[in-house]
């Protein structure tokens, strides 16, 4: 089948580097003789047929924004048959025959589900928790790694000063990545993942031994998932504050890191990966989402997402607490 009209939607957490994408669909579908429409509010929009044509004057100026000038959302109903079915027919309704769904592992695997009714879809794998499994790295990963480090290399300076300890809490539901490269390239004493299981006692320990060794501040990333919160892990910290040494404060960087100007990064891998998408959606493939994988922009089949990301490369990990000491 020939596609004509092709339909693109963000969903799930807004990451820096969809609206880039966005353009590089419109931008790559117009330049192919496609028809582009938007889709707003993520799934929920395909719901209630919330579409509206985009040509590629209607991208402009948009490279350099984060969040999704298309909006995006949580939509329990996809998940049901029913809710998928209402979507269908919205779609036959507005003369649809491809969807690209831009967005990190729900909304990848929504896109699964849509594509298993044998409804075109190409996926672009894009979230700032970096779980989607397959991708080395997805948009918007490498702008919300370094607003985590500017407010780092910033704590770090008021640490010195009074001798404290930071906690500073950073994004990641299921995935210590975010935290494990920030705490990395940030020069962390302490590294909290879900991924490894690390007692607050031992956290304690790794404390005091940094200020035994006469450092002047401390810094402790913590991932939002990890078993113990920054907060609860500071109450903790707090009853054996005489033995760790620092005064204890805590920082959660929260929605921050979602916001901003995508770096160069992430516009360019946006613009990779949104072109590709919409380029192998009008050769005729479907069930794949494109992803940097090993380096290089590539197809990988959605059914992967269903499966849960490998923990965090152990180097990596090995590296937190050696660059630690
Ligand atoms: P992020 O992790 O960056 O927040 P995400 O895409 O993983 O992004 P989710 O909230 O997990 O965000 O998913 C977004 C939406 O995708 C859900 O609200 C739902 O509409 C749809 N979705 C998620 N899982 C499924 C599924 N198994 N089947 C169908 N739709 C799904």
């Amino acid at each position: 089948m020939t596609l004509k009209r092709v339909a693109v939607l963000t969903s799930g957490g807004d990451a820096p580097g969809m609206n880039a994408a966005i353009r590089a669909v419109v931008r790559t579908g117009v330049a192919r003789g496609l028809e582009v429409v938007g889709v707003r509010q993520g799934y929920s929009g395909l719901i209630d047929g919330q579409l509206q044509p985009l040509g590629t004057r209607d991208v402009a100026g948009i490279l350099q924004l984060g969040g999704t000038m298309l909006g995006s959302a949580r939509a329990p109903e996809f998940q049901t048959p029913e809710g998928r079915d209402r979507a269908l027919r919205g779609l036959g309704q507005h003369r649809v025959d491809g969807v690209v769904v831009i967005g990190g592992n729900g909304s990848l695997a929504g896109a699964q589900a849509l594509a298993g009714t044998g409804f075109p879809v190409v996926g672009v794998a894009s979230t700032i928790d970096n779980d989607v499994n397959g991708a080395d790295i997805t948009i918007g990963v490498d702008t919300a790694l370094n607003i985590a480090l500017e407010a780092i290399d910033r704590l770090k300076t008021t640490a010195s000063s009074h001798q404290r300890a930071f906690l500073v809490e950073v994004m990641g539901r299921n995935c210590g990545y975010l935290a494990l490269a920030a705490g990395v390239a940030g020069g962390a004493e302490v590294v909290v993942i879900p991924e490894v299981e690390m007692s607050p006692d031992a956290m304690a320990d790794e404390l005091q031994a940094a200020y035994t060794r006469g450092k002047r501040h401390a810094i402790v990333v913590v991932a939002e998932g990890a078993r113990w919160d920054a907060l609860a892990l500071a109450r903790h910290f707090e009853k054996h504050r005489e033995r760790i040494g620092f005064e204890l404060r805590v920082t959660t960087l929260g929605h921050v890191q979602r916001g901003g100007a995508p770096g160069a990064f992430d516009r360019l891998l946006a613009t990779r990966l949104g072109a590709a998408a919409v380029e192998r959606l009008a050769d005729g493939e479907s069930g794949t989402y494109m992803a940097l994988a090993r380096g290089a922009v590539t197809p990988l089949p959605l059914q992967q997402v269903l499966t849960p990301k490998p923990p965090p490369d152990r180097e990596l990990i090995r590296l937190a607490q050696l660059m630690a000491r």
